[in-house]
Order: C-alpha cells, then structure tokens, then sequence
C-alpha cells in the first residue's frame, strides 16, 4: 500500500443505511470528525423511479453483484445507494414485542433472549419513530409493547376496500389495527398516494428513508462527511489485533486507505460480516470479531409469504395500499390448540402486473392483469430461527456465499394456511400464495449477533465487538432473533442507542 493515499478521521462510519446513517445522526454537532463511507451514490429522482418495467423486469437499481447460494450464481436483492435497503423499504415501521427480546419457545426450535430488554430500547423506540415520521395508533395490535408515548402522527387512513375489509376482520372477532408507517402523508404532507412504496424509491422524498430522515439532516453539520462510490475491502487492524486503525478502500477505481480511532461497521448484515470474514489476518485467522466463531452464522430472513386475495367481480383501486395489519395470532393460535408462535400478516405494496412476470410468468398477460387489479395483496411473516449452519461465507474469490438454512417452516405453513382461512372469510374467495426464496434478502439479519456472553456472540450489548475495543456493528447484523415483525426500527433504535453511548462515553 506504499502508493496509496491516507487520511485520518476520528469516527469512519461504514455504510449510510438505517444502522450507519443512525449513528452519524448522534454524532452529527459532537466534537469528532465523521467520515461515512457508502459504496453506493444518492439514488438518481428520475422518471424511472416509479417505472415498473424498469425496476421490476429490468431491475435497473438491483445491483449486478452476483452471490452464490451453495454453487448457484444468483442476483440478490441489493440495492447499493445512501440509504440502503431503506431506500426500496415498505415504510412499515414495527417496534418488536416484550417478548420478542426473550427466549421464546417455538414449534422446531428456540428463538433466544437478547442481552438488552424491550425496556431498554423503548425510548430510542420513540426517538426512531420521530426521526423517521411514523403514522400509527396506539392502544389496538394486541401485542402492542408497552410506549412511553403515542405516535406523533395519526395513521394514514383506509381507503374504501380497506375499510370494508377491516370491518369484516372485525366481524371475525380479530383485532386488526393501523399498520405503522413512515409517509410523509396528510396536509402538507409530500406522499402522493402514488402506489409505489413497497420495493421502490420514492421520486418526491415522501419516504421516510434513512437517506431522508438521517444522513441529509446529518450532513447539516460541518463535523459529517459523507463519501460516496467507496468501497470499503477490508479493514486492519494494529499488531496487537485490538484495535482497527484504518480500512482498504476501492473508491472510484482508486485504492485508498483511511484511517480512524473509531470504527462503526454498518454495511448490512451480510456484507458486514463478509467484510469481517475477509479481512482476517494474523492475529484473528477467522476474521475480525470472530473469536467466537458466530460471524456470518445464523443467518436470518424471516419466512414470508406473499397472498393475493381475489375477488373476481370487484376491482381492488386502492393507492395507498399499506393501511392495516393483524396480529391476534402472532404469539400462538391457543382456541385452537397451538401454543407457539405464528407470525404477522399485513398489507403488502399493490401488487401490479410487471411484479409478476417471474412468478406467474406461465400465465398469459392479461390473465395476470386481472389477477393484480382485483386483488388485495398481503404478506404473512413468520420468525425464522438463528442456526448456526445457515450462513454467510466468502468463496476463494471473494465472492458471498449464502447458505440459509430454512427453519421453522411448520409453523409458517400453518400461519399461511390460517391467513388463507382469514382473507377467505374477508370475502375474497381465491387467495393466491407465493413464498420468497434466497434472492430476497430484504429482512437480513443475525449474523454479527450481540449478546452477553463472548464465546457465544461477537458484540457486546452496545454492539461493541468483544475482540476489538474501537469497532462497533450497528447493522440488522445485530440480531440474535428476528421476531416476526419488519426490522428497520429495531435497528435504528439500537444503533441511534449506541450512537448516543459513543458521542457521551466513548469520545
Ligand atoms: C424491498 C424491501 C422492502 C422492505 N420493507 C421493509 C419494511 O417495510 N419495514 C422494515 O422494517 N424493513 C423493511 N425492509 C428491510 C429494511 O430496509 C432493512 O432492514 C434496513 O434498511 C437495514 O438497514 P441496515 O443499516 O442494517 O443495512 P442496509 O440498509 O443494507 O445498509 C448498508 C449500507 O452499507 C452500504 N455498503 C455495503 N457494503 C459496503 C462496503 N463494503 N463499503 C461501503 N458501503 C457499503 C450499502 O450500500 C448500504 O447503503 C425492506 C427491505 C427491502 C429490500
């Protein structure tokens, strides 16, 4: 590296997704120099935003890294831009359950504890409900964790199907209640009820994104640097392997190295933990971090099922698809004799037909039209349990390798088969069903997992590696369990925690 160019910064953030962009949002106005590394750039706003031929047939934003699932090349569902993932996320914003963060028994396996209990997130709960502009109601989800606080912002209201179906999910005698959500929606609102939220960008900034709601304002302050088109290779660390002192950047085709005294990692779980793995060396042969052996284990994603409610005869006109949920079965389906757990079913993004060009690709075009414009489209989430085989590794040549080993599958079959039952007796007589696969790496977590314990996790409870005293991971890498409810605020409460705890004790 004698060639290459160096620089110091007091805190190097890598990545400025919901985890990274957290953090540089707490140390935004402190006294240390913050330098983001993001391998990606600002999402163009461009027509093709919302072009569905471009992103769901052409996958214009998906990136052309090829990752392997044990020997087969495949597309992952990435998307490399400021913001992260959360510039294509559903905007459903859940706090996890109390229990969720203790150890729960489910059908084929444990769900472990964390080292940390909902008590102790539930104010950077609310801070992260802030931040982003989350629209909910309190008082109704019958697993509702206790809140200091009600949300800021009312929900988004139902249109008229949704109405009438939540009335006759109530006529069920189920709880439905308003899925919470971060639009910029209402009077003076952004949000133009355009249809396009769920796994697009948003063109008028109506998202509440982590580019949006955390780097911009970051970048307010003279103190925040953000660098794009830089791609962190690897990091290094001192001779005694305690410390990181610097990363290998790629940044434009030319190979930097940048310095720091602080490193937070928030690269996504599983490039996070590749980025651990590949950058082993002498004094930590497995890769950084690693002493315990769990880096790159247990791999999670939920089990999640994509349902198509059709009516034949009545056209679903719905904008803003994403109004209700239904957790009544989240923890057990007792009445009917099953005590563990089932999962969450909520409104998916309306469904249209270039989105099913792979899966219904057998059909013909205008029978997959009229499929997407009579149905009501929701997603039935199960909690996918830490295993220590299922996991991320990196071939020979650098390449990502993801071996997820399917767990718990009986209880999400059940919990599809429920819902099916459910959005039948809603009045919808055909409900189609569509599991995701390996691609679908949206709800990644797990495999940089904190806990208590040092020979069982990587990261202590303030996601400081146990191995290294200057580097944190903030990313969904975090997780020891997935619970059945969506990430992202879970991961900005933890990390906007762990941002407040270096600005106050560590700098
Ligand atoms: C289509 C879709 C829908 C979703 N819907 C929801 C939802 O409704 N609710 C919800 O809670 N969650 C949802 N999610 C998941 C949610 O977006 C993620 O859990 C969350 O954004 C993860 O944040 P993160 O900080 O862990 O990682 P990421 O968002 O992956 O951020 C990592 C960042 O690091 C950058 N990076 C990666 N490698 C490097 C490197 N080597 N050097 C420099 N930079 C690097 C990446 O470009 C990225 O910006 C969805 C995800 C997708 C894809």
């Amino acid at each position: 590296m004698s060639s290459v160019q160096r620089e110091l910064s007091d805190v190097v953030i890598i990545g400025s997704g919901v985890g990274g962009g957290s953090v540089a949002w707490q140390l935004a106005g402190s006294g240390a120099q913050v330098l983001v590394l993001e391998r990606g750039p600002f999402l163009p706003r461009e027509a093709q935003n919302w072009d569905l031929e471009e992103i769901f047939v052409r996958q214009r934003y998906k990136t052309q890294e090829l990752w392997y699932a044990d020997g087969r090349a495949f597309r992952p569902g990435m998307f490399y831009f400021v913001g992260g993932l959360s510039k294509f996320y559903g905007t459903a914003m859940f706090r996890f359950r109390e229990r969720d963060f203790e150890c729960v028994q489910h059908e084929e396996g444990e769900s472990p504890a964390w080292p940390i209990r909902y008590a102790q997130l539930e104010p950077w709960y609310t801070l992260a409900e802030r931040l982003f502009g989350v629209r909910g109601q309190a008082g109704i989800d019958p697993t509702e964790p206790a809140r200091s606080a009600g949300f800021e912002h009312p929900p988004i209201p139902h249109e008229p199907v949704l109405q009438a179906i939540h009335e006759r999910l109530q006529a069920q005698g189920l709880a439905p209640f308003a899925m919470p959500s971060a639009i910029d929606f209402g009077a003076g609102g952004r949000c133009l009820r355009c249809s396009n939220c769920d796994a697009l960008p948003c063109k008028v900034d109506a998202k509440g994104d982590a580019e949006m709601r955390l780097i911009r304002p970051a970048l307010e302050h003279a103190n925040v640097e953000l660098r794009t088109g830089v791609r962190v290779e690897r990091l290094l660390t001192d001779d005694s392997g305690r410390r990181i002192t610097a990363v290998d950047v790629l940044h434009d085709g030319v190979r930097k190295r940048i310095c720091g005294k602080l490193f937070v990692l928030s690269a996504g779980a599983i490039n996070s933990a590749a980025l651990l793995l590949r950058s082993a060396n002498g004094a930590h042969p497995r890769g950084l971090a690693n002493s315990s052996d769990v880096v790159g284990r247990h791999y999670m994603t939920h089990n999640t099922t994509a349902l198509m409610a059709v009516h034949p005869l009545r056209r679903n006109r719905t904008h803003f698809p994403k109004t209700l949920a239904v957790h009544d079965f989240y923890f057990g389906d007792p009445t009917h004799g099953y005590d563990y757990p089932l999962g969450s079913l909520q409104l998916l993004g309306k469904i249209r037909e270039p989105m099913l060009r792979g899966p219904l690709g057998h059909l013909p075009k205008m029978l997959r039209s009229l499929l997407a414009q009579h149905s009501v489209d929701w997603y039935a989430q199960s909690e996918d349990l830490p295993d220590p085989d299922s996991r991320v590794s990196v071939r020979a040549d650098g390449a990502i390798n993801l071996h997820w080993k399917r767990s718990n599958l009986r209880a999400h079959q059940r919990w599809v088969a429920k819902c099916r039952e459910i959005l039948r007796a809603t009045g919808y007589p055909l409900v189609l069903a569509k599991g995701f696969g390996t691609e679908v790496v949206s709800h990644q977590c797990g495999t940089v997992r904190f806990g208590a314990d040092a020979k069982t996790s990587a990261l202590d409870a303030l996601c400081r590696a146990w191995d290294h005293e200057n580097l944190y991971v903030v990313d969904a890498g975090f997780f020891p369990s997935s619970a059945a409810v969506n990430p992202a605020l879970t991961v900005a409460a933890q990390a906007l925690r762990v941002g407040q705890h270096i600005r106050e004790q560590v700098l």
